[in-house]
Order: C-alpha cells, then structure tokens, then sequence
C-alpha cells in the first residue's frame, strides 16, 4: 500500500515513513478501495494549506490524523498533500484531509479553483487515484508551452490588430492555456473567446469569483468582440491550421456565449460563406435553448454542454442560474442533437457526490434519453469542502459506487457512448452512438463494486 504524504509551510513534499495513504470520498476517509496509477507525465503534487494530512495505522488498521510529525531534527505541523491531473485523467477520489476543530480563515484559507486529487507514495515514487480516460496525444503538455511560442505570440500580434489576439496572447502566456496556445501555433482546436457576462453564477466559476473567495484563476475578456473580430480569428485557423482542426466559443477566460449568440450566429455564418473546413464548436452551460438551434442552423456542428449533476436542486445551488433551470439545459442537448450537432455532456465530476447511487442513475437516464454523443468527464476545480457544503443534502442520494462505477454505467446506459476528455474534430466522431435498451446502471438487486472497470 502506497504510503502517507505530507507537506510542511513552505511546501516541501515528504512521504510518512509509517503511516500508510487514505482517500476521501464525499465526507468518508478510507482505505483506497482500488490501485492507485503512477502519477502521470504533467501532474503536480499541491499542498492543501490547514488541511492536517489523514493516512492509516499499518499496525491497526485504523485512520490516524497526523497532527505533528518529526522532519530531521524539526517537530512540524504538516498540511496534506494532492495530486492536480494533466488534461485526458479523471480523479477518482479526493486527497483524505482533516480542517482543525477551530479553523481559522487565514489557517486554513479556502483552496484555489484545482481538481485536488488523492496522491501518495509507492514503491516507485508519487501515486494518484485516477482514471485515464482520454488518451489523445495532441493536448499533451510535452506539446504546449514551448520556448517557440512567445515569439509566435509577438509576430501574430504585430501583423494583426484584431483585440481577441491581444486577450488570447494573455491566455497563452500567463494562464498557459493550451487552446489559445494553439490559436498562435495553428494547430488543433483554437479558441476565440465570445462573451464577458454570463447569465449562471457558478460557484467554481474559473473567471469571476465573489469577496471571499480565491481569486478567479483567469481574467475575463473584457470587451465582448464584434462578430467581424470573430470571424477572422475562426478564419484564419480553420484555413491555415493543421491537426484536428476545429475553433470553439467559450472559454475558460470568458462568460456564456450564448449570451452573445446573434453575434456568434452572424460571425459562424462569415466563416461558413468562405470555408467549409474544419469544424465550429462551442462550449456552454446550455441555457438558452432556441439560441443554440440557430448556431447549429448557422454551422456550428459540435457543441459540449456542462452540468454538475442530472438533479434540479443541486445543479441550480452550484450554478445559480438567472432566468433558466436544469429543464431548459436537457431541451437545449435535444435541440442540437435534433439539428444534427455532435454533443458532447461536460460533466463535473466530485467522488462521493457525482457517484452516489441515485445520482448515477438520473446520469444514466439523462445520456440514455437525450442521446448525447460523448461524456466528457472533468473533475471538478473546487476546494472540496466549499463543493461538499453545496451538494450535502441535495441531489439523488445512496452510497457513493466510485467514478469508475459511473463511467462503466454511462457506457452501459447508451452503448458507442464515447466518455474522453476532449471534443472530437469532425473525422474522430465515428459511428453515433446507440441507445440502450434498458438503461441500467447495473444490475438490479447487485450492489456495483468501487473498483469496477469502465
Ligand atoms: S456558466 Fe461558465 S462562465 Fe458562467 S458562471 Fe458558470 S463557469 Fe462561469
């Protein structure tokens, strides 16, 4: 069994030379129920301030919160440690963590928007509890942010005074997202950021965030461009890029686009009357229905649609949505399926809220009937005791079966159902995908096993 990791305040990594791991499942500690992988290529151990590392006794069996422990010649208090996945891994479970009886803001400050993930240490180094569920090579991180970029960034700018250019140079240098990355090099999917306002007010939102909470970690577009502005920037990549080529409104550094969509709709029809390469794809929260039919009308042939969860109450307490509900996102996948986009469910995953029972088989029957092409399975970016206040008491309920469990059901629900992590280009869409015949999530009557295999 894989041993306890902790980290002292200056961040220091150190593995327990008694102490063996547990993992975290909604509010349970546990022993890890299933094999941890080795920590893969573009993951980072984090630290979780305040948080007192939680790992098991060898001798009894039982948990032990480790309060105090000996570094050298040094008594620390030590915090726990996580894991944060490279894009294509889903967590299956979370770091195991206690917050002191008293805590204090400025002790144990709320964590920044990261998909904090159970680590340890085995016996060849560093482990995560994770899923590899995406095995594209093309968003590897080996591929991003190399020493040729900046110099690409600058020309791009020079030769063009369009505005998206100039927040898409910060998104690709500051916040090293790849997808604007790839606006500069030309390749794969580019991104064109649409909105500055959204109409849901996530609580993980990752570009604007209430007092009290961590900084948001990207900046919003601050003036939404015209649909001309767009139109070039979707241009110029679908003509000249290589790769699975596609452009994508919403981004991590904008609000909604559908918010904006007469102009999207206007700039996706400049594209379309000069090129039919490529593919147009969007990213939203799915609240406005009739909207979306008219981007797919226009040419949008691809769009992902996110939610937390299949239950009403917990989707509107994480995302407190204005003028919309969850009803209005599932009438929003049946349009774009109906007009012939490929659709793709965003779904934000959290072991031990996600995975519950009943949660799993309202997921089951929201793929079955809507007939959704892929899964995109994200692990949701969110201190998990800000998300566990929100999703306590609320949504379908039962024990947590682990996200393995879940991704296995979502395939069984709806038979060819791609579950990856990144949106496909239009030659990777294959066959669509068949509905079930009875959307199970298991078999009645046989309780789903933690560890079992998707
Ligand atoms: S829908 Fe997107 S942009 Fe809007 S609040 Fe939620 S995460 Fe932020």
């Amino acid at each position: 069994m894989p041993r306890l990791l902790f980290a002292d305040d200056r961040g220091r990594v150190y593995d327990h030379p008694d102490l063996l791991a547990a993992v975290r499942s909604g509010d349970d500690l546990l022993p890890p129920p299933e094999r941890a992988v080795p920590l893969p290529e573009g993951a980072t151990l984090t630290m979780l301030p305040g948080r007192r590392p939680v790992g098991i006794d060898p001798a009894g069996g039982g948990l032990s919160v480790l309060r105090e422990v000996r570094v050298g010649r040094r008594t620390i208090v030590p915090h726990a440690v996580g894991a944060t996945l490279p894009p294509g891994w889903t967590r299956t479970f979370l770091p195991a963590a206690a917050r002191p009886p008293l805590a204090t803001v400025a002790a144990t400050p709320i964590l920044p928007q990261w998909a904090y993930t159970a680590a340890a240490f085995g016996p060849a180094g560093p482990v995560a509890w994770a899923l590899h569920t995406d095995r594209r090579g093309h968003w590897n991180p080996r591929a991003h942010s190399t020493p040729a970029l900046p110099g690409l960034v600058r020309a791009t700018l020079a030769a063009n005074g369009n505005p998206i250019y100039r927040q898409l140079a910060r998104c690709a240098l500051e916040w090293r997202c790849f997808t604007a990355q790839n606006t500069f090099t030309l390749r794969d999917e580019g991104a064109i950021p649409s909105s500055s306002g959204c109409n849901a007010a996530c609580i993980g939102c990752l570009s604007d965030q209430e007092e009290g909470m961590p900084p948001a970690s990207h900046e919003r577009i601050r003036r939404a461009p015209s649909a001309e502005e767009m139109a070039e920037v979707a241009l110029r990549h679908l003509e000249r890029a290589k790769g699975r080529v596609m452009v994508s409104f919403g981004q991590g550094c904008e609000g909604e686009p559908l918010t904006r969509a007469r102009e999207i709709e206007r700039a996706i029809r400049l594209v379309r009357a000069r090129t039919s390469r490529g593919s147009i794809h969007a990213n939203t929260n799915g609240s406005l229905p009739e909207a979306l039919g008219r981007l797919v009308d226009a040419g949008l042939d691809s769009v992902r649609i996110s939610t937390n969860s299949a239950s009403p109450d917990l989707y509107a307490a994480y995302y407190r949505p204005s003028g919309y509900g969850l009803a209005d996102v599932v009438r929003a996948i049946g349009v774009a399926k109906e007009r012939g986009a490929y659709v793709a469910l965003n779904l934000l995953t959290f072991p031990g809220a996600t995975d519950r029972e009943g949660e799993v088989e309202r997921l089951c029957d929201l793929v079955a009937r809507t007939r959704v092409d892929q899964v995109q399975t994200r692990p949701l970016a969110i201190d998990p005791d800000v998300y566990l206040e929100v999703a306590r008491g609320r949504g379908a309920g039962g024990p947590a079966l682990g996200i393995r469990a879940l991704v296995a059901a979502l395939k069984a629900a709806r038979p060819g159902l791609v579950v990856g992590n990144f949106s496909r280009a239009r030659a990777e869409r294959g066959r669509p995908a068949r509905a079930a015949r009875r959307p199970a999530p298991r078999e009645p009557g046989r309780p789903a096993r933690r560890g079992e295999a998707g």
